[in-house]
């Protein structure tokens, strides 16, 4: 695509209405989904919660219930009144473990601190001074937190999973029918009873589905599920409430934590949490965000194409009435095809408008075309007679009216001119001047017209004398000059004269008769006899030969007189 196609108006419409849409359509989707994501997240968390306090209820109820129980058993009597080693209270014991599977052990421990009665006599004579649930147990109730199997690790089958074995210890005092303390019930409950119990209570939960549970301790150590000892949560969470959290490894998740409440007897301090990953959490939101993208860049797309008809629509008219005016640029304003519809009015009218523009300068480039080739072919033909006046002019400028000849003016001017070649080529020239004798007579006897006719008649007589390259000139009155071109040498020039006088002398001059001349003449160069010596020193001559007796030539003194 060329560079004038990518700034074209179509285009720049049609990546900027999309452009527009989409980041709009963007910007609303992102913002939208931002406060979605914030909506799903308050609301699993506050459902989270509820789930978590659903279960840590039923954590503390099936606890206390296990509390009672013992309780209760230590005050039946089989144990109020037998013997406390009797066969009596051990099948009262194993009665009770064989109904409630959560039992790991039950025992009975004398005032001295020995087990003396046991579910399948396991620890019978093992002396239990040093455990807590003994000491507590003399005084009332009790409610130990979860610990490892000590004594009964090695002496019980191990929990499926393979996990040790944890134990929550209950103990009661039991008490004989006087009153007094007899010795102490002792229970041992499965851990992982009580974290089941748990998760299965979060299983059923619909609140709480693909859901992690985990129970935690009053110092923050995570009790279950399993993990190294003193394993705490990344960030403390406060209780009763619910939030997000980051694992080192960068997995997010929405978490909730509730206490579990105080029981009759315990005051343990866990925590049952609940965390999904964050990602789960919002996945609804994450498919509607998804959705707005899609759609958005749907709407953008079709928004572009929309543009690009609505420019089609303006822009072909202007394009084609473009093409048009590059036609009247180019020379060819009779091709220039014009829109006539314009896909809208304003373009219409600019069409028209460009289209009569176009008419009127045209006609008018034709009009003044055709005016200039007028001007110029009368600019020629004035041109042509200029000059022809001129040449003429220049001609008149250069003769003598009367005679024809050159004047003295164009007689100064060629004598000039052969006085510069004569220095060039070192050559010389010859001078004659000549003065009809005695020519005022002519005129008084005749009349002027036939002195100017006798003056015409001498100019022919001058002109059929010389040469071709030779220059006669009438220098004024009845005075003529004239020019021998490299003819230096004084034999030469008084021929010259000689022959011109003769013939001047031999011709009839109509009533007149008989003229004659004078004449002086004289030699010249470039360099020591220059066009002006060269005249005086005619003229000198001139004047001698009239002196002498007119009809006559007389050469200058450095020429042989004739
Ligand atoms: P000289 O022999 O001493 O030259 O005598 P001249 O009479 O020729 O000399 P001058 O200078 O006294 O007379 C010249 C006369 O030439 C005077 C004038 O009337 C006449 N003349 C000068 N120009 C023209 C002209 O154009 N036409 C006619 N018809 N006469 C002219
Ligand atoms: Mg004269
Ligand atoms: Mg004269």
């Amino acid at each position: 695509m060329s560079p004038r196609a990518w700034g074209s108006f179509r285009l720049r419409l049609t990546l900027g209405a999309g452009g527009l849409a989409l980041c709009t359509l963007l910007g609303v989707g992102l913002y939208a989904a931002r406060l979605a994501t914030q909506e799903r997240q308050n609301f699993v968390g506050l459902q989270l919660l509820g789930a978590a306090r659903s279960a840590a209820i039923g954590l503390a109820t099936r606890l206390q219930e296990r509390e009672r129980e013992v309780e209760i058993l230590s005050r039946v009597p089989s144990l109020a009144e037998s013997p406390l080693d009797s066969e009596r209270v051990a099948r009262s014991l194993a009665l009770r473990k064989e109904t409630n599977t959560e039992y790991a052990w039950m025992g009975v421990a004398s005032l001295d601190g020995r087990v003396v009665n046991a579910t399948g006599g396991l620890l019978v004579g093992a002396d239990v001074r040093t455990r807590p649930w003994f000491a507590a147990g003399l005084k009332g109730s009790y409610t130990g937190d979860v610990h490892q199997a000590a004594l009964l690790a090695t002496l019980l089958e191990p929990r499926p999973g393979g996990e040790p074995l944890r134990f929550i210890d209950l103990a009661a005092p039991v008490i004989g029918p006087a009153g007094q303390v007899r010795g102490v019930l002792a229970a041992h409950v499965h851990w992982d009873w009580i974290a089941n119990a748990v998760r299965k209570a979060v299983r059923e939960d619909p609140r709480a589905t693909d859901t992690e549970v985990i129970i935690l301790g009053r110092d923050g150590t995570v009790l279950y599920p399993l993990r190294a000892p003193g394993t705490r949560l990344p960030q403390a969470l406060g209780r009763e409430r619910f939030g997000m959290q980051e694992e080192p490894g960068g997995a997010s998740y929405l978490v909730a934590r509730a206490s579990v409440p105080v029981t009759q007897h315990s005051d343990l301090g866990w925590s049952v949490v609940l965390r999904q990953p964050s990602a789960a959490a919002t996945a609804p939101v994450a498919q509607l965000r998804d959705r707005l993208f899609a759609i958005g860049l749907a709407t953008s797309l079709l928004v572009a194409a929309l543009a690009y008809v609505l420019a089609a629509r303006v822009s072909r008219p202007l394009e084609r009435l473009v093409t048009a005016v590059m036609s009247v640029r180019e020379g060819r304003g009779g091709q220039a095809n014009f829109p006539r519809d314009g896909g809208s009015p304003e373009l219409s009218a600019l069409s028209d408008a460009v289209r009569e523009m176009t008419e009127t300068l045209l006609d008018r480039e034709a009009r003044l075309a055709q005016a200039n080739a007028h001007l110029e072919q009368t600019v020629a033909e004035r041109t042509c007679q200029l000059s022809q006046a001129n040449e003429e002019l220049a001609r008149l400028a250069a003769q003598d009216a009367l005679t024809g000849l050159a004047n003295r003016r164009a007689f100064e001017q060629r004598a000039a001119e052969e006085e510069a070649r004569c220095r060039r080529s070192g050559t010389g020239f010859g001078l004659l001047l000549l003065d009809i004798d005695h020519f005022k007579d002519v005129n008084d006897r005749f009349g002027h017209a036939t002195g100017d006719q006798v003056l015409q008649q001498i100019a022919r007589l001058l002109e059929s004398a010389t040469r071709e390259t030779d220059l006669v000139a009438r220098l004024g009155g009845e005075e003529f000059a004239v020019l021998l071109p490299e003819l230096g040498e004084s034999a030469d020039t008084l021929r010259v004269a000689e022959k011109i006088r003769q013939a001047i002398q031999a011709a009839h001059f109509g009533p007149v008769g008989e003229v004659t001349v004078s004449v002086g003449c004289a030699k010249g160069d470039g360099n020591d006899t220059p066009v002006q010596l060269a005249l005086r020193r005619a003229d000198e001559a001139l004047y001698k030969a009239k002196q002498a007796g007119r009809n006559r030539c007389v050469a200058a003194d450095d020429l042989t007189a004739a």
